[in-house]
């Protein structure tokens, strides 16, 4: 009787741990919609008609993982599987192939909407963990380069805070490189043009609302960078930017993001090392905005080194464990805890009192 009961508490624990998978609509459940794609944590091969499937499949279809479609079904088949392998190799987590709760929990941070794969092949190194470059390698043929700004009222950020943030922003890759830039007053003076929209704006390329895709940028010498006008942009002019910075659990640092497209204007592709600044994803209320060791390999591969560089790239990151996305994951985990607690320890015990009163 006892070894059944052993048998029953484990069944119920592994259960309760690996099987959620639970069908999903997108609401405001959160700050953040896309949480709600955690409800399909624990999905694998032959989870079929799981509602919320199809919306996943069209989300990672934006970054490459799955051929574009008009429709997509909530059918968890082969081919979803290797788009989730191959996520999963690419961000160097877990190769198991189904959307286990780390897998699912990096989906849902807010990332860069320049596509992972290109062309059926991957542009990131995975386990090798190293910088990459967009197909055929194309970079700028000058080194000087001018930019200017198109400012939209719906990001009320005042345009002398945006002229410093975005010469920070260039100067970041100038100084590690033989590369320099200058902000100029018209588009048709500048060979970059930095602009914030919503939704569908005319590149093929539509954003997707708050949070998830933040911005995207084409490779050279295109020269567009586009941010999604529907985020909560913050920015200051102090350089040492710190938490206060933040004042909404959904808010997105421009310099971090501004600093990772000008690496894709330039010619760099996603790398797969963690705090880089070209690593695609970066958290709400998160700073990242000093190169790392890996983009200055990159970026100088691709433009030359400069002398003058002391090389340093020790930057700062202002992240809050406890707020955020963070905040919700370890509330779930609790929630798994308590849930396991009562099946593994207070069922079998109330059971045995049963019996043992008779
Ligand atoms: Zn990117
Ligand atoms: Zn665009």
């Amino acid at each position: 009787m006892k070894s059944f009961f052993v048998f029953l508490s484990i069944f119920f624990f592994l259960f309760s741990t690996t099987s959620q998978c639970k069908s999903t609509e997108f609401s405001s459940i959160s700050f953040n919609p896309w949480q709600a794609f955690l409800n399909l944590a624990g999905c694998h091969m032959g989870s079929n008609n799981t509602f919320g499937l199809s919306y996943l499949k069209r989300y990672l279809s934006n970054f490459g993982y799955l051929p574009h479609s008009n429709e997509y079904d909530d059918k968890f088949d082969k081919t979803f599987q290797a788009a989730i392998l191959l996520y999963q190799q690419n961000f160097d987590l877990n190769t198991t192939g189904l959307l286990d709760r780390r897998t699912i929990d990096l989906m849902i941070v807010p990332r860069c909407g320049v596509p992972d794969i290109v062309n059926g092949t991957t542009m990131m190194h995975g386990r090798r963990k190293m910088y990459s470059y967009f197909p055929t390698k194309p970079i700028w043929p000058k080194h000087h380069l001018t930019y200017t700004f198109l400012p939209n009222p719906d990001v009320p950020i005042p345009t002398t805070v945006l002229q410093t943030v975005f010469s920070r922003s260039f100067s970041r890759w100038s100084e590690a490189t033989l590369l320099t830039f200058a902000e100029v007053k018209t588009v048709d003076e500048a060979d970059i043009v930095l602009e914030f929209l919503k939704l569908d704006h005319g590149d093929g390329e539509p954003f997707d609302g708050m949070l998830g895709t933040l911005a995207h940028a084409f490779s050279p010498d295109d020269g567009r960078l586009h941010f999604d006008a529907s985020e909560l942009w913050t920015a200051v002019k102090d350089d040492a930017a710190s938490e206060e910075l933040f004042n909404s659990r959904a808010a997105v640092d421009l310099e971090s993001v501004a600093v990772h497209e000008i690496g894709h204007l330039l010619g760099l592709g996603h790398s797969s090392v963690v705090n880089s600044v070209m690593y695609p994803s970066i958290r709400t209320q998160m700073r990242r905005v000093y190169l790392e060791a890996d983009d200055i390999d990159g970026i100088q591969s691709l433009y030359g080194v400069n002398l003058d560089y002391n090389g340093t790239y020790s930057g700062t990151m202002v992240q809050d464990d406890h707020v955020g996305d963070s905040s919700s994951a370890s509330k779930a985990v609790n929630s798994v805890i308590w849930k396991n607690l009562l099946i593994v320890v207070v069922l079998p015990l109330m059971f045995y009192l049963t019996l043992f009163k008779k």
